[in-house]
Order: C-alpha cells, then structure tokens, then sequence
C-alpha cells in the first residue's frame, strides 16, 4: 500500500478520497488555487500544495505543476477524482514518466473509450450490443443526412469527444436535419476542439442504466447497476440502485456485457460502462446498448457503495498498488436500495442557472450521508462546478429510501445563495417517480410544476419578520428606548410585529395597504432553539445572514430580503461626522444635546417615518458639535441633524 498520495482535484471528491486514504492509514497532499486557499480538502489533507490561480487551466488542470507538487512532497500515486484530468490520456503517461502511479486505468484503456466512435466500434467488436447508428469516419453532410435517413427518425447526433450532455441534438425531421448538425459540430469544436459526430438512433422512452465495473488489468467485475434517468439537459440529478424494476435476467446480461467491456482493454481501477435502455415496454435483457464508459470514479459511485458496503476508494487504492480485486463476482451482493441526490448552487425556475454566493447557513440532518466539499461560511465561487453536496440515503426498500432522502432534503438547510434544494425535495414527491416510472424525459415534462416556488404563507412572512428584527427572544435590541411595536420591510412588505412578551406576538402584513387592511398573524408560544422556531401550530428553520432571511417550509427555502432605509444613510455615515435624515419624517426622541460626548452605537435620535419609528446611532465616537433635530419637528430626506466635532489628527 502507498504511504502518502495526492489527490489532484479539489471539492467533494477530493474530501471523499481523503476519508478513506485516512481510513487506510495513507497520508493525503491536497492541491489547491488561490480561490481554495482555505477550501475543505485544503484542511482535511495531511499537506497542502498551492498549484496556481483560480481558473482550472492555471491550476487544477496543470497537469506538470500537480507532479511537481507530487514529486516535492513525496507522494507516490496521484488520485485524479472526476473531471479535470482524470480522463487524460497524456497526464497518465507523464504521473507514469515522473515514476509515479495513476490511481486509474492504463493511458491506453482511456484513449480506447475517449472517442465515442472509436468505443463502439471497440464494443461492437467485442460482442457488446451498441446503440444503432452510424459511427464511421466520413463526415460529409450529404452522407450523415443520407446515414440518418437509414437510421430512422427521430436521430440523435453526438459530438464524438462529447461529454457532459454537450454536443447533441434531437433531430425529429429530415428537415432539422442539417441545422442540428452544425449545431452539434459547432459545439464540439468549441468544447472539445474536435467537430466529428455520430449519429444514433432516438430510444424512445429512454433510461439510462449504467453499470459499475472494477478491473485489475485482466479481469473484471461488476457491482451491479444505477439508474441515472432523472435527468434535466443530459446531465445526472437523482441517481439510484439499483434500477426500478429490474430483472435478475436483464442484470445478469448487463453485467456480463459490461465485465466484457472492461476486460476488452484490459481495465484497470474504477469504471462504468453506461447504457441507454429501452424503457417503453419493461426491462428486456435484449433492449439495452452500450452509449460509453466512463474511465474513472463516477459522481454517483456512492449509491454503488451503500447497496454493495465496498467503499469503491478503498478498492482503488488497493488495485493501484498492486493488489489483486479484492472480492471475486459471487462475493457482491445487493443490499436493500440507495439514493443519492445533488445539491446544486443553481436557480432551477431560471433554467437552472448556476449561483453563486457565500453559505451562510448550511447544516444536513444526523444519519444521513452527506458528501460536501464546503461548509457554513464557504463561496461557491464562479470558477467551478456550483455543486454543494450529495445527499445519500440507504433502506431496505426503495420506498423506505426515497422516504429518508425526502426527509434528509426538508431537513437540509441551505442559505446563502440559491439552490435545487426545492427541486430535489418537489421530484421526491413526485408520484411517477415514487412508483419507478423513471426515463430521461420525466424532467422536462414536468419542469413547471418541479421548478414552481410557492408564494409565502403568512405565518412564513410573519417567522421571517421576527427573526429579521431579532425579536424572537424577546430582547429588541434597542437600550435607551423600547418600543412595544417594531416595523420591518421584507423586499416589498411592511410588517408590523407587536411584541406581547411570553413568546407572544401579534404580526401585521402589509401595514401600507392602509385600505385593504394589513393581514394579522397571531403567533404565540414562540421558542427558538438554534436555527429552530417553533410556535403553537408550526415550528421553521431560519436563517439570517445579512439582510438576507431564510425560512425554510420543509424543503422549500423562503427567501426575504431586509429592505432597511436606513442602512443606506447607516453605511454613508458609518464612521463619519454627521447623522442624515434618511426619509422625510417627525423627529420624535433627541437623547443627547451639543457639547456631549458619545460612543459609537448610542441611540442619539428617534424619528418616525412611514408610521415606523427609527432609531439613528452614534456614526462614531466623539463630541457633538451641533443638533439641528428637535422633539416635534419635521425633516427632510438628506436634512442634516446633527454633526460632530471632526476628529483630531
Ligand atoms: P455525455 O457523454 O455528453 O454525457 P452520453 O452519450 O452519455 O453523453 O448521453 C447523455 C444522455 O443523453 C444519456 O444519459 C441519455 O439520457 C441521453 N441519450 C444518449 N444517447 C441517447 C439515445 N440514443 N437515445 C435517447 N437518449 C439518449
């Protein structure tokens, strides 16, 4: 076994390789970019190597500086996680010229299934059913059109080097036919500087169903399958095992196809050979085909190794360092069923835009496994994949297990930037995919009602009133001057919060709509614990960061912004010499008169505007040198009322 590795990723995976490294006693250098100076993997590796700046092509896929890092800490095998260089044929050949081990398949296994085309010729060849298609050299357009027209509408056209769900297209019509095309070329070109396509035939009611490989070389076993049909633009969302439905007939032909596979190339290490299957008619042994393997550890292996217990790391670092598999095919065996959802920083009602922000709350409930690469407090910064976590869930059935990864979702609290958390949580209620009706369109056609948000109840506005105004302990915060009734303004609400004591409060909403009348929400026997607000009749999580307030109605995140008038005047005059009227208004309280000496923060002035009463505080320590502001007066926006004397030097 080695005594000390580097893992040459960053995030959840290189968190995930560290665990278990630790767990074997193997010590861990982690790499990192300026923008992962303090990131998770930095702190959990034994040693810590800065590789460059924040973009991946100055760090994280600087393949020469990483061996270097390798070298210079005298680590002797390089764990490449998912993504960045773990599918690089020349970064293996050169961690194997520096002297040291890929942990992963021969450079040779890997240029065998880089290019679409050239793995299913390999796989057809091997005896491996592959999806029809045309999969040749000739790349002239009449010829693809004339080949599409043979394959039978609808097409699908894949750019060869694709990956990732880029460089494909749906072509339904003859007619589509060529504009798609350009379409496909264009992206491939642009992604991965190559523009050849193949083109397969449309499966209709698609599943895809993938199977888990591990090989030392020579030989080859499976771990069963994942189903990874709960998709949304080709890309993976919930993944589960094994698939819904599946027979012990279509297994045992899927696994033989895939250890097949792997064997072809003599595979090394971790892989995963996906299929596309036909999921109009039930699961048939003869209706599925080889799409690609992946040469790596897969994002979803976790749901491999909940139904199977092998902790797939583990067997990667043994099968690197030169032990035989470690269990033979009749030793693996399926265990109850798994899930795995992804917790993505992404707006799922704005086409899944990904988001960016600091976490300012982020916590998962006990007893669930939760792959993360960040904590509260941490950027999801614009420089890499937006995801926050995996959440895993593991029962007897699948029932019980989808059953806990709704829990684990609604449980999840989140705050900071916007996420999928609502989406995960609306699919887990969804009831074709409670009864195991899964294909890769389930998303798509019911994305408006997965993605809608619900508006606020009033109880949530109400909850998120009292947690703005850190009035939920009853303590108001104000010293010198403690009025009964506070105001707040959430984005466009104006809220009233009366404050009766005893965890009692009666909340008014909308107070501005004078006549229609603001709405009232009793809310009484209030009790915070933590993040946790109950009351009689409903009980939150909530979250305050900045201005910003979370509260979370099971798994769906209410997000409310504290609109404060006088943050503006606050900010402007933070440390300045005078007080600003921030709004037109009454001056109503003056506690402090020319020539007196004041502390920053002291409560010096109250005025009311908008019905509301606002206390303005000390900018500063000093003296003050003139009061403009007297009880009864009227001010104007932007008035001056009171400025100190200016700071000695
Ligand atoms: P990528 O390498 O970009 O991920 P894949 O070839 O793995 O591309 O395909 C991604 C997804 O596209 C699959 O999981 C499946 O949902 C869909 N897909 C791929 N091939 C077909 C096909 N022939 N018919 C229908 N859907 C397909």
């Amino acid at each position: 076994m080695f005594s000390k590795i580097l893992i040459a990723n960053r995030g959840e995976i290189a968190c995930r390789v560290i665990e278990t490294a630790r767990k074997m006693g193997v010590a861990t250098v982690a790499v990192y970019s300026d923008a992962d100076a303090r990131a998770k993997h930095v702190q959990m590796a034994d040693e810590a190597v800065h590789i460059g700046a924040s973009p991946v092509g100055e760090s994280y896929l600087k393949g020469d500086r990483i061996i270097q890092a390798a070298r210079d800490t005298g680590a002797q095998a390089i764990h490449p996680g998912y993504g960045f260089l773990s599918e690089n044929p020349d970064f293996v050949d050169a961690v194997q010229a520096a002297g040291l081990t890929f942990i992963g398949p021969s450079a040779d296994a890997i240029r065998a299934m880089g290019l679409k085309d050239a793995a299913k010729k390999l796989m057809e060849e091997a005896g491996v059913p592959v999806v029809p298609g045309y999969h040749g050299a000739e790349q002239d357009a009449d010829f693809l059109a004339a080949e599409a027209d043979k394959i039978g509408y609808p097409v699908l056209i894949k750019a060869r080097a694709g990956g990732g769900g880029k460089g494909m297209r749906k072509i339904d019509t003859p007619a589509g036919f060529k504009a798609g095309l350009e379409g496909a070329q264009r992206e491939g070109q642009a992604s991965f500087g190559d523009a050849a396509v193949l083109i397969e035939k449309w499966i209709t009611t698609p599943r895809h169903i993938e199977m888990q490989v591990f090989g030392d070389g020579t030989r080859a076993v499976h771990l069963f399958e994942r189903d990874c049909s709960l998709q949304r633009r080709h890309q993976k969302v919930i993944e589960e095992a094994p698939a819904p439905g599946m027979t012990d007939e279509m297994r045992s032909a899927m696994g033989a196809a895939a250890v097949k596979a792997a064997e072809a190339i003599g595979y090394s290490g971790a892989g995963t050979i996906e299929f596309i299957v036909d999921g109009s008619d039930g699961l048939r042994p003869d209706g599925f085909w080889f799409m690609e393997m992946n040469t790596r550890l897969q994002v979803e292996h976790p749901v491999t190794e909940e139904i199977t217990g092998i902790d797939l790391v583990e067997w990667q670092l043994r099968v690197a360092s030169g032990e035989p598999l470690p269990a033979g095919q009749d030793d693996i065996s399926i265990t109850g069923h798994a899930f795995e959802a992804r917790l993505y920083a992404e707006d799922a009602s704005k086409g899944f835009l990904p988001a960016t922000g600091r976490l300012g709350a982020l916590q998962f409930p006990d007893g669930v496994r939760a792959d993360s690469g960040v904590r509260a407090g941490d950027e999801i910064t614009p420089f890499y994949d937006p995801m926050i976590a995996k959440l895993i869930t593991h029962g007897p059935t699948r029932e019980v297990a989808l059953g806990q990864l709704r829990r684990a979702l609604e449980q999840t609290v989140v705050a900071g930037s916007v996420t999928n958390l609502p989406f995960l949580a609306a699919l887990t209620r969804h009831e074709g995919f409670a009864a195991g009706e899964v294909d890769t369109g389930l998303i798509e056609r019911d994305q408006a009602a997965l993605t809608a948000i619900p508006d606020a109840p009033a109880d949530v506005v109400a909850i998120a009133a009292i947690a703005a105004l850190g009035v939920a302990n009853g303590q108001t915060g104000f010293t010198l001057w403690t009025p009964l009734t506070h105001s707040v303004t959430l984005d466009d609400r104006l809220v009233r919060v009366t404050v009766l004591g005893g965890g009692d409060f009666d909340v008014e909403i909308d107070v501005q709509n004078e006549g229609q009348g603001g709405q009232n929400v009793p809310i009484r026997g209030l009790v915070t614990t933590g993040s946790d607000i109950r009351y009689e009749g409903g009980s939150y999580r909530v979250a305050c960061e900045n201005d910003i307030v979370t509260v979370f109605d099971r798994a769906v995140p209410h997000v409310f912004t504290r609109i404060d008038p006088l943050s503006r005047a606050a900010e402007a005059g933070a440390g300045g010499d005078v007080l600003i009227a921030p709004m037109p208004g009454l001056i109503k309280v003056v506690n402090t008169e020319a020539g007196a000496t004041v502390t920053q923060g002291d409560a010096l002035i109250v005025m009311e505007a908008m019905k509301m009463e606002h206390t303005l505080t000390a900018p500063r320590d000093g003296i003050v040198a003139q009061l403009a502001a007297k009880p009864g007066g009227q001010v104007a926006d932007g008035d001056v009322l009171l400025s100190l004397e200016p700071m000695e030097e």
